[in-house]
């Protein structure tokens, strides 16, 4: 291979040129080295290790830079950032580290190349290129990660156990980048996590979420789902998730496990979107069904009012995990609540009004739902799982159908309490809300289309029945 080509950019050739006045050697390393080598697209995103000082180069580079960008200086790790068109490049001098029981934040001295390259997480991202002018191009592969990238491995440069212990972050990069890239975690990687999987606890929730969220972005999440679980970091994460596994027989009856049902959803949606709150709705619709979960004698396993329940624990996961309390939270909550919803349309004759009602109740988040219940299908019965899929078509084309005929998605009652107010001479009272609710009944039940002369005739007829005076 050769390297050069991924050095092509003119803004390399200005930092081996601003490394030269300083006299110091620069390497471009970790994330930049590998995507090249897997043709993965990532040129944005450069990092640059410097024997000396990263933040001096950082701010000779900005000199050199016709627009003379802002150095961002982060003192405490010792780091720059600049950014140059849309390329976001950081600045860090080639360190060694020592690491501390309680913190996953290192002792850190001065080091070379070969310091650098140790301290790296990964052998694939320990790949170092020079941009040096005596060997510009040159591939530096102390751990040959060259080797790993093409057996796809995940494995550390020094001892796992110490690796992994020295920073915890680690456990959750190796199973993100084996779920980005479809690697695997080599055996005493994987053994190594799963025995320091309890050190989770030093780092942050928010650090824990970037993750988590970079493995729910990717193409299959399942792969990082089912190896946090196997190495134990599900159980500390999310255990309303692991709640989820195992199947129990009592008298025959059996139901399904959960867990597993999980992950196909949540690979399922992964197919139809790229919303990751739709993702994370997936990953969570069914966590109200470890509390709920009961068996009856004579219908077998029931979840009652899991959607419920799941809702609920939707909000104290997210602030336990300090992920944001906004709309966003309650998006997934609405999702949850919902999730169970068109699935009974699925198994029989649609009706109008039943679709009428879906759209009333989900509003916007309509065709989120809908692409969450297809998902939701994961029967192995083929018979059913035609069926399903069918009806579900159905339930989509009356949603449009509905939608166009009566405008209920964000539902505008006809007929306003003022209105009812002043055509009875009423002050504030019950009877406003139950005309009202009597109105809005009648429109998603079909019996009136949803206009103002049908529902001013309505509102007559019922405030008749409720012994109101018209005004004359
Ligand atoms: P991506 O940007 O796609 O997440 P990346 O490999 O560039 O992948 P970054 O988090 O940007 O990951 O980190 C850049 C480089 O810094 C990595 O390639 C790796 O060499 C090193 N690195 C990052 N985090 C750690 C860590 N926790 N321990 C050791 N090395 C790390
Ligand atoms: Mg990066």
């Amino acid at each position: 291979m050769n390297y050069k080509e991924a050095l092509h950019h003119p803004i390399f050739k200005i930092i081996t040129k601003s490394a030269e006045k300083l006299q110091l050697e620069a390497y471009v390393i970790g994330g930049f080295v590998r995507d090249f080598i897997l043709k993965r697209e990532n040129a944005k995103d450069i990092d640059i290790v410097a024997i000396g000082s990263g933040i001096a180069l950082a701010k000779q580079v900005a000199k050199s830079l016709p627009n003379k960008p802002k150095v961002q200086v982060f003192k405490t790790y010792g780091t720059a950032m600049l950014r140059y068109e849309d390329i976001e490049i950081e600045f860090v001098g080639a360190r060694k580290e020592s690491y501390s029981e309680d913190s996953r934040n290192p002792i850190i001295e001065n080091g070379s190349l070969q310091d650098d390259q140790n301290r790296r997480d990964f052998t694939i991202n320990a790949l170092a290129l020079s941009i040096n002018n005596n060997n510009f191009g040159k591939l530096l592969d102390p751990f040959n990660g060259i080797n790993d990238l093409e057996t796809k491995i995940i494995k550390t440069p020094l001892n796992p156990d110490v690796t992994y212990s020295d920073d915890p972050l680690r456990m959750l990069r190796a199973i993100r980048f084996a779920t980005q890239l479809n690697f695997s975690i080599e055996e005493e990687s994987l053994n190594a996590i799963t025995k320091n999987a309890d050190r989770i606890k030093i780092i942050t929730k928010e650090r824990i979420i970037t993750e988590l969220n970079k493995i729910l972005e990717s193409t299959k999440p399942s792969v990082g789902f089912l190896l946090l679980e196997k190495t134990r970091l599900l159980e500390l994460i999310l255990p309303e998730l692991t709640a989820l596994k195992g199947v129990e027989e009592v008298e025959g009856q059996r139901h399904k496990d959960n867990f597993y049902h999980t992950l196909e959803v949540v690979d399922n949606i992964s197919n139809h979107t790229n919303n990751l709150w739709l993702r994370w709705a997936a990953l969570l619709h069914d966590i109200g069904k470890a509390p709920t979960k009961k068996f009856h004698k004579k219908i077998g396993w029931t979840f009652h009012g899991h959607e419920f329940e799941g809702s609920k624990m939707v909000y104290r996961l997210f602030k336990r995990l300090k992920m944001p309390l906004n709309d966003k939270m309650k998006f997934v909550q609405k999702m949850v609540l919902m999730s169970s919803r068109p699935i009974v349309l699925a198994q029989d004759i649609v009706t109008d009004s039943a679709v009428r009602r879906l759209v009333f109740d989900a509003g916007d988040y309509v065709d989120d739902l809908m692409t969450l219940c297809e998902a939701d299908i994961t029967t192995k019965n083929p018979k059913k799982f035609k069926k399903y899929h069918n009806n579900f078509k159905i339930v989509r084309e009356k949603i449009i159908e509905v939608e166009e005929r009566d405008h209920v998605r964000n539902f505008q009652p006809p007929i306003s309490g003022e209105e009812i107010m002043e055509t009875f001479l009423l002050k504030p009272s019950p009877e406003i809300g139950v005309i009202k609710e009597f109105i809005k009944e009648a429109i998603l039940e079909g019996d009136i289309p949803n206009e103002y002369e049908a529902a001013y005739k309505l509102m007559l007829d019922k405030g008749k029945k409720l012994g109101l005076e018209i005004r004359k």
